[in-house]
């Protein structure tokens, strides 16, 4: 486990289509500063501030996750690039995009992973604060539901059910390390099913989807020619998407992420809950060897976004910026 921040070696850069607008977009990541946390910043909006990914900034969870600056400048389907900054251990890092969505790439973190991996991280001075999870945290919805329960380590286990022969219910459950993540479900590509891709696109959205950048499933079976990567890609795609989801709790997590049927708008839901429970968990970083101890509460703050009344973690930066790790 990480006792002090990471940031990249030096900047990276990608381009391609956006999953839904269908847009051509440039994306680059350039080492961030200490305790800055992932900010993304509209490059072609050059007076929009940066936008911290960060719980407090989500707008939408419909189809992906969309966060937004207090004037309103969007980035959308950050989930993927999220869930690769959080799965390689990448505290700090400045994001540059130069449209509204995050290019969808190949539909999954494995382009983002590949690249992060070849450039390589710089350790920073900073501690590395992580969220400890000391007890439950659940939302359920229906038949669908996530949780955060007490582990020791970082663990994920999705559960996906479809009526559909090829599907029916998979489970992927692992405990995951940078380097099991970029085995195990960094590659895992996005999935739909062809004749609701056909009704999203009639409404406007998933104009950039192709199988290219998608696994379409219909009545028949796969309807790309390669096939699958992995034989439970999609259960293993849900992991990637919550963890890309719950990066934007600002810090890494100890605990074991259970989900079942779930999406988006699901793991927003269990954010807010996290954040109203201060009780359940606490901040710690490690000391060399690996010991912890428990450190700092996080200070909640009662942020009243308009009709949002809920409590909101502070921003990382905000919350531990010249915070010495030990007393
Ligand atoms: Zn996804």
């Amino acid at each position: 486990m990480d006792s002090l921040q990471h940031t990249i070696k030096r900047p990276v850069s990608f381009a391609g289509i956006g999953l839904h607008s269908g847009k051509i977009a440039t994306l680059a990541i350039l080492p961030g500063e200490e305790n800055s946390g992932i900010r993304f910043v509209r490059s072609d909006l050059p007076e929009a501030p940066p936008t911290p990914a960060f719980m407090n900034r989500i707008v939408d969870t419909r189809l992906a996750t969309t966060i937004a600056t207090e004037d309103e400048a969007m980035i959308s389907t950050t989930e993927h690039l999220l869930a690769a900054l959080f799965g390689m251990g990448i505290d700090n890092a400045v994001v540059e995009l130069d449209g509204a969505e995050v290019p969808i790439m190949d539909g999954s973190a494995g382009p983002f992973v590949h690249v992060l991996k070849k450039v390589g991280r710089r350790q920073q001075n900073a501690c590395k604060w992580m969220l400890r999870v000391n007890k439950e945290i659940s939302y359920f919805e229906g038949d669908s539901f996530v949780k955060i329960l007490p582990y020791k380590g970082f663990k994920v286990t999705c559960e996906i059910e479809f009526n559909h022969h090829l599907i029916r219910k998979q489970v992927f459950s692992s405990e995951l390390t940078p380097q099991k993540f970029a085995q195990e479900v960094a590659g895992a590509r996005t999935f739909g099913f062809l004749d609701q891709v056909e009704k999203l696109r009639q409404s406007g959205l998933a104009l950039g989807g192709s199988l290219e950048n998608a696994v379409v499933i219909d009545d028949d079976g796969i309807v790309n020619a390669e096939g699958l990567r992995f034989v439970d890609e999609f259960a293993r795609h849900k992991a990637l998407d919550v963890i890309g989801d719950l990066a934007l709790l600002g810090f890494p997590l100890l605990g074991h992420i259970v989900t079942k049927k779930s999406g988006h708008t699901h793991h927003f839901s269990l954010m807010k809950q996290l954040a109203a429970q201060p009780e359940r968990w606490d901040l710690i970083a490690y000391e060399e060897e690996g010991e912890s101890r428990v450190l700092e509460k996080v200070v909640l703050s009662t942020k009243e976004a308009g009709d949002k009344l809920l409590s909101y973690l502070l921003p990382p930066s905000i919350a531990l910026a010249g915070q010495p790790c030990f007393a």
